[in-house]
């Protein structure tokens, strides 16, 4: 028996270890699993090479509960260790990683080493988060030399034996004995659930347990003359050692790529609209599938669901700061050895590697839209709604993205009728251009509540855009600070003939003593606080009485909503309207004219009345008596 010391200055970093990594305790298995995957792949390449001639067989790798012992085993069927290479590569190099992370960790306060520790992959140490004693067993590949079975054992101090031992397999088994702390890892669910978390996609077979399926018996019927089924009692393999994303995407079919889809999300009932296949693997190495999800309804959208593999072992479902933000709306997986794992997310956004591979990812999901664009309009237009909320985030959020969708971005006008900007920008030019030679860019964002207003504008020709998507405020900003001489305006803003005015007014049929009389009257019967009286000289055959609502205090209120710290003060405001008198209508003549007071009064209430209808903003008892009054009025 050889005693030794592990090669580290510090005196017990266990302790530190186990308490700094407490919340990912559980990835002690993924390093275990991954660890025994690699072996048993370097073993494959040797004998591809030649330098492994004997038969390699059954390579699966079993993971042992031993409930009772207390123990867990990770057993494989790889390369092995000879005591030499144990002595090198466990005692020395895995632990100087570790030994790294405590000399950081000297000094630093809790958060700080908290960021650090993902830059350690503690590997093979990190069995010490939740075992009080560690077994290696192995038995090298190697023929000649000292190549007997090696067992080698730690409990946690810096001290280690090595001993001969009479393990007859070739390949590592690695035996756990759990803390005390620790003994929920003893639970057959929890073991399951960690594997098919991380080991999920795994390129060697991995068994844990048995489980229990039913097979035909061949020839035989049962009482109901049907096929005849015995339960049968099989291995249970976590893994799929061949997901989609590590095959050739001309091997795939979309049939392939949605039965995938469904393995990696079993509880979505959706299917996904399409896919973009990733496989680059020059200046760095990336694979991966991402689909764009069908997008019912906004609130569904959610984060978090793109799950992030380092060559098949998952790492984590948060790829905030590898993919740009609007990306993280997509589904799917990425797998990448070139990101660094584990790390803090600060050092993530400045690494180069993953700025690459970043926009990259940009890069291909534009090309994959263009391509669907351009192949087929009409399918795009059919997909828009969906994927609405991809591009529209993307172009405000990145300036890269907005370059390359400002191509194949969609408008659509109140007739459901699409067209890419330069089209719309043709569409409207000679109508909607107005005396500042601005465009004028007509939208709704509920065409049912301001229908009123819409069709006015259509009537007189005019083209109204429907911006309902949730993204329509910061949207329209974005546009309108790179659409050159253009102005966004939601057809309720003002009276239109003024939005888009082409002369300068015609004069009022009322005169300035007569304004100022009727303002008087008209201020009485309304509430000063919510509505704003102006006094317009429009045609005869508008309304006469409208309400707008300026569109920048609109859009002010609206963005505060939405949650713009600065802006509260806006948001805080009351809301107020317009109350836009047109002068030239003749029943606004009759007001003045009108004798007794009451009937005044009746006429402003009722014109006003009408006006907050087609706003929706005539409610509660003010509609109630609006309505008693209309049946005096018809009566
Ligand atoms: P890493 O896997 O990042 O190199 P580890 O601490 O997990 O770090 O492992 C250190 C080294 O120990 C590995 O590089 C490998 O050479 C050896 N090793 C660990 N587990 C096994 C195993 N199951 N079979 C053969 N060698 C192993």
């Amino acid at each position: 028996m050889r005693k030794g010391t592990i090669d580290v200055k510090t005196e017990n970093i266990f302790p530190i270890i186990k308490k700094f990594l407490y919340s990912d305790h559980e990835i002690f298995l993924r390093e275990l699993v991954s660890n025994a995957v690699d072996a048993t792949q370097k073993l494959k390449i040797i004998a591809s090479l030649g330098k492994y001639k004997e038969e390699l067989g059954d390579l699966t790798i079993q993971i042992v509960l031993d409930k009772k012992a207390g123990t867990l085993s990770v057993i494989d069927k790889g390369i092995g260790m000879t005591a030499d290479e144990i002595e090198k590569y466990i005692a020395q190099i895995a632990f100087s990683s570790a030994e790294d992370f405590v000399k950081k960790y000297k000094g630093k306060s809790e958060q700080e080493t908290k960021a650090l520790i993902g830059h350690f992959g503690l590997g093979f140490y990190s069995s010490f988060m939740v075992a009080d004693k560690v077994e290696i067993l192995t038995k090298t590949y190697k023929k000649g030399g000292p190549t007997k079975s090696i067992k080698w054992e730690c409990d946690g101090s810096p001290e280690y034996t090595i001993d001969e031992t009479d393990k007859k397999e070739r390949g590592t088994e690695v035996v756990l004995h759990f803390a005390d702390d620790s003994k929920e890892f003893l639970e057959e669910y929890r073991i399951l659930e960690l594997l098919k978390k991380y080991s999920r996609f795994l390129p060697v077979p991995i068994q844990f347990g048995t489980e229990k399926t039913y097979e035909k018996v061949e020839g035989e019927k049962d009482e109901n003359g049907n096929d005849k089924q015995i339960e049968v009692e099989k291995p249970r393999i976590i893994n799929n050692t061949n997901p989609a994303w590590r095959r050739k995407p001309a091997e795939l079919k979309d049939e392939d790529y949605k039965n995938f889809y469904r393995e990696l999300y079993p509880m979505t009932f959706d299917e996904p609209l399409f896919q973009i296949h990733l496989n680059v693997d020059y200046p760095f190495n990336l694979t991966g599938i991402l689909y764009f999800p069908k997008v019912k309804n906004y609130l569904e959208v959610r984060k978090d669901k793109i799950q992030l593999y380092s060559n098949q072992v998952f790492i984590t479902d948060s790829v905030e700061g590898i993919v740009p933000d609007f990306l993280t709306l997509l589904h799917g997986v990425l797998d990448s050895p070139d990101i660094p794992l584990n790390v803090s997310r600060s050092f993530l956004q400045s690494d180069a590697n993953v700025k690459k591979i970043s926009s990259h990812i940009m890069k291909k999901v534009a090309d994959k839209l263009e391509e669907l664009f351009k192949k087929d309009k009409e399918g795009f237009e059919k997909k828009w709604e969906d994927i609405q909320i991809f591009i529209e985030y993307g172009m405000i959020s990145e300036e890269k993205f907005y370059e390359r969708a400002e191509k194949f971005a969609l408008f659509k006008n109140t007739d459901g009728k699409f067209f890419t900007f330069k089209d719309y920008k043709k569409h409207i030019k000679d109508n909607q251009t107005n005396k500042d030679k601005k465009l004028v860019y007509l939208y709704t964002t509920n065409a049912d509540e301001q229908h009123s207003y819409i069709q006015n504008a259509r009537d007189k020709g005019y083209d109204v855009l429907a911006f309902e998507g949730p993204l329509h405020n910061h949207f329209i900003n974005a546009l309108e600070q790179k659409f050159e001489n253009a102005q966004f305006t939601r057809v309720d803003a003002d009276v239109i003939d003024k939005l888009i005015a082409k002369e300068d007014e015609q004069p009022s049929k009322l005169s300035e003593k007569e304004q100022e009389r009727l303002k008087e009257i008209i201020e009485k019967n309304v509430n000063k606080e919510k509505f704003i009286v102006v006094f317009e000289s429009l045609s005869e055959t508008e309304l006469p009485v409208i309400i707008t609502q300026p569109e920048f205090m609109r859009r002010m209120r609206d963005m505060s909503k939405l949650g713009g710290g600065d802006m509260s003060y806006f948001g805080n405001m009351p809301e107020t309207y317009n109350l836009v008198i047109n002068t030239n209508h003749q029943m606004i003549g009759q007001i003045l004219e009108t004798k007794t007071e009451k009937k005044q009064t009746r006429l402003i209430k009722q014109l006003t009345d009408l006006a907050l209808l087609s706003q929706n903003l005539l409610k509660g008892e003010e509609l109630t008596t609006f309505i008693k009054r209309s049946v005096e009025i018809i009566k």
